[in-house]
């Protein structure tokens, strides 16, 4: 059986959680796409964890962790993510790596940061991780294969061909310090030494324990509205965040992800720039950021302040939608207890007209939100496990919800850590 957790929005919707709670029954956990410029929070018996590139599943022993063909893959991050696990008493995990998983490189990273100087006010808002200029050489084809480390006189005449191209753009357009193609060809030994104990063909091993009947959950990273086809483009990740891209980024049959259980936050974050409809801003933001998460709304990769914002409707019925949505984890719904009356987008107007219908980039720009109140129900609900135990108005607040998005909301998590959920 495969299931895949994916987010309905911006990203940090709490997929981590959702997907260390799952990984509790399952036997595989997969990441598909991306790389470590996000992050998810973990909250669990060894403490708190920010997991940039590992999978959620991390923390079980009975759990294979695989990084899939479709990731982003920064070496020694991986490694220090590793260590920074087993530094703190958390069993050595069971890794694979993709053999088709690429690279990413030293100069991935360096070319991110020149472009966003460059770029000054008018830049995308990258995390500096090496991301996009990652995924345009992958499409360029001129990125590093897993696979290639272990090709030596393929990789050196590669490593020299690629290092004249980027010194072109090193030397002329950012005036930096040239690549010295012998340096580079001693890190990737460095990092062929590092992986060799876990490449594997990761879509065989995956077959064959589909085959044999095994649990396989698929763990997106960021959320639908940083898709670079169905999100808010420019302003959007370099790789699919969809439930569908994860046949692709992990080398499965697209009709075997039999489960799409989307995440989605009780009320707003974004990171980054672009537009956030729902957005709010000066006290009332500060404190639902404050609030927020588990000890605030701030970046886990990045520490940066999240932008804050309403539930909104319209957005998180798209983004559902374009998941395959089949079940909806809502969560952080916690964090709301203290509203008196908790407004939701429920519609955008856009230029004089109302819609529920998520636009293009440009009209979104010119969005603006149509707001519900609901009333608050001002207690707290951490600690509840039964559904028709929790306070009518917070019930009336997620039938209100799940209405609106019209997809049925089967999981509420009302806590950071993995037993806090309400089954529906
Ligand atoms: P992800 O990238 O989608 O996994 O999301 P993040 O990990 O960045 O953000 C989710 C944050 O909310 C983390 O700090 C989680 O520990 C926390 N969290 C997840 N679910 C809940 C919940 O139901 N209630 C509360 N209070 N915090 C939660």
């Amino acid at each position: 059986m495969i299931k895949a957790v994916v987010g309905a929005n911006w990203g940090d919707e709490g997929k981590g959680k959702i997907t260390d709670m799952l990984a509790q029954k399952a036997d595989i956990v997969v990441r598909f796409q991306g790389g470590a410029n996000a992050g998810h929070t973990i909250v669990n018996k060894y403490g708190k964890f920010a997991l940039h590139t590992l999978p959620s599943g991390v923390f079980y022993d009975h759990i294979t962790s695989v990084i899939g063909n479709g990731v982003a893959l920064n070496i020694p991050i991986l490694f220090d993510e590793i260590k920074n696990l087993t530094d703190r008493n958390v069993p050595m995990p069971k890794i694979l790596i993709s053999d088709r998983a690429q690279i990413v490189m030293p100069y991935h990273i360096l070319l991110d940061a020149y472009e966003e100087e460059r770029l000054a006010g008018k830049s995308y808002g990258s995390t500096k991780s090496g991301i996009a200029p990652f995924y345009s050489d992958k499409y360029a084809k001129i990125g590093f294969q897993v696979s290639e480390l272990f090709d030596e006189d393929t990789l050196k005449e590669k490593v020299a061909k690629v290092t004249a191209m980027k010194n072109v753009l090193m030397e002329h357009l950012y005036h930096k310090p040239l690549i010295d193609e012998n340096e580079l060809l001693d890190t990737l030994h460095t990092y062929r030494d590092m992986v060799a104990p876990y490449v594997a063909d990761v879509s065989t091993f995956l077959y064959e324990a589909n085959k044999a009947g095994k649990t396989i959950l698929l763990e997106g990273q960021l959320g639908t509205l940083k898709d670079p086809d169905h999100g808010i483009y420019p302003m959007v990740t370099s790789s699919s965040t969809l439930a569908a891209y994860g046949a692709i980024g992990a080398g499965l049959p697209p009709y075997e992800i039999k489960q799409v259980i989307t995440v989605c936050k009780a009320y707003s974050s974004a990171v980054g720039a672009g537009a956030f409809v729902s957005e709010i801003f000066g006290d009332e933001a500060d404190e639902l950021r404050r609030r927020g998460g588990d000890g605030g709304e701030y970046g886990a990769t990045t520490g940066r302040p999240r932008r804050m914002g309403w539930f909104d409707c319209v957005a998180s019925k798209y983004g559902c939608r374009l998941q395959g949505t089949t079940d909806v984890a809502f969560t952080v719904l916690d964090v709301l207890g203290y509203l008196d009356e908790i407004p939701v987008c429920t519609a955008y107007e856009i230029d004089g007209q109302i819609t529920a219908d998520f636009p293009v980039t440009y009209k979104l720009e010119k969005a603006k939100p149509v707001i519900e109140k609901l009333p608050g129900w001002k207690c707290d609900i951490r600690g509840i496990k039964k559904y028709e135990d929790l306070p009518e108005n917070c019930r009336k607040y997620i039938e209100f919800v799940e209405e609106h998005i019209g997809f049925r909301i089967t999981m509420v998590s009302n806590g950071p850590s993995r037993d806090d959920i309400i089954y529906r």
